[in-house]
């Protein structure tokens, strides 16, 4: 029994639409400096040109490549032979996502980004519906979709998501806060809130609740993308690293998350490069949308860096490693299967 006691929390993050061109090679050349996607190049130049693309990404995500790449693990750079792919053949948010949180794809009934309460379990739902995880689950997303995607109704998993506020008798003096600039910071979109208020709900919800599998799912980045706003895209790739970074260190000053708590960081979808304006855009017609990138780090996970082998890894293997690693029972049909470079 003392063992499963010490069985290590998880927090579960996306990036939503953050190509593995980016993460691995920092910012693109030929988008840094056009103008038809940048205002002010010289600027833009400044903040995240290098002259290598190993500088490059580092400026762009310095936690990723000072301190994942240090304690952790990073797959799917192409331009070193690793892979990551979805499975699903949508290429765009929901299927990626259910794909991500259920371990199947579902082309069948999943082929639109539609508020529908999600068919399948999710790794949280079931994560949840165990005795000894009951309401130690809780999900937390920038686009308003997320309580379908995880099923809240259903699962009973507690989702705060697009402009939702903090609810309860017993609210933070920040999370007051949060509630009142969310009425009055306006969103650039109509269905995704800045991934600020996303983070900092989630924040004040692990120091209050402790829950053992959070999930987090950032999403400025692809609507940057999709406003053809490569300026924001980049700002908003290094400011989503900063909070990665502000999550790690939160889980390293709790002594419930201090040393036994694993990230488990990815995406939802690619983007595309050629032609180039396919940086935008995703989906079925995107030239390699499908392709992803998966990182991890924290307790018991060995350092592999930057992984060069040709091994290919699936989107649809994460919900089986989540499982895993939290030693709950996962016989979903169908599903990838643990990424065993993660869970040995
Ligand atoms: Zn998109």
């Amino acid at each position: 029994m003392a063992q499963e006691k010490n069985t290590p929390k998880i927090v579960l993050i996306t990036i939503d639409g953050l190509r593995w061109q980016e993460l691995y090679s920092g910012a693109d050349p030929l988008l840094i400096t056009n103008k038809d996607y940048v205002k002010d190049t010289t600027k833009l130049k400044s903040d995240f040109w290098r002259s290598t693309p190993k500088d490059r990404r580092e400026v762009l995500m310095p936690f990723f490549w000072k301190t994942i790449a240090a304690k952790g693990q990073l797959y799917g750079n192409r331009s070193i032979g690793n892979k990551v792919d979805l499975t699903n053949e949508m290429w765009f948010s929901y299927p990626g996502y259910n794909e991500i949180l259920t371990g199947v794809a579902d082309d069948k009934n999943i082929n639109s980004n539609d508020k529908i309460n999600n068919p399948n379990k999710t790794v949280l739902e079931i994560v949840n519906n165990t005795s000894k995880y009951k309401g130690k689950v809780a999900a937390f997303g920038s686009w308003d979709v997320f309580p379908y995607i995880v099923n809240e109704e259903r699962s009973r998993v507690p989702v705060n998501a697009g402009f939702e506020e903090a609810k309860g008798d017993n609210l933070s003096q920040r999370e007051l806060f949060l509630n009142q600039l969310q009425e009055q910071i306006p969103s650039p979109w109509s269905s995704v809130r800045l991934d600020a208020f996303t983070h900092h709900y989630a924040v004040e919800y692990m120091k209050k609740n402790h829950p053992e599998l959070v999930y987090i799912a950032y999403g400025e980045t692809d609507d940057f993308a999709h406003d053809g706003d490569y300026a924001a895209y980049l700002k908003a790739a290094h400011n989503t690293d900063s909070l990665i970074k502000e999550l790690w260190e939160l889980t390293q000053q709790d002594t419930f998350y201090k040393d036994n708590t694993v990230f488990i960081i990815t995406t939802d979808h690619g983007r595309g490069t050629d032609p180039l304006d396919t940086w935008k855009s995703h989906g079925a017609k995107i030239k390699d949308a499908g392709q992803v990138w998966i990182a991890t780090f924290g307790k018991g996970i060995t350092t592999l860096g930057e992984v060069n082998d040709t091994t290919q890894l699936y989107s649809n293997q994460i919900a089986a490693t989540v499982a895993a690693i939290m030693k709950v029972k996962y016989t979903v049909k169908k599903a990838g299967k643990p990424i065993r470079s993660i869970i040995k």
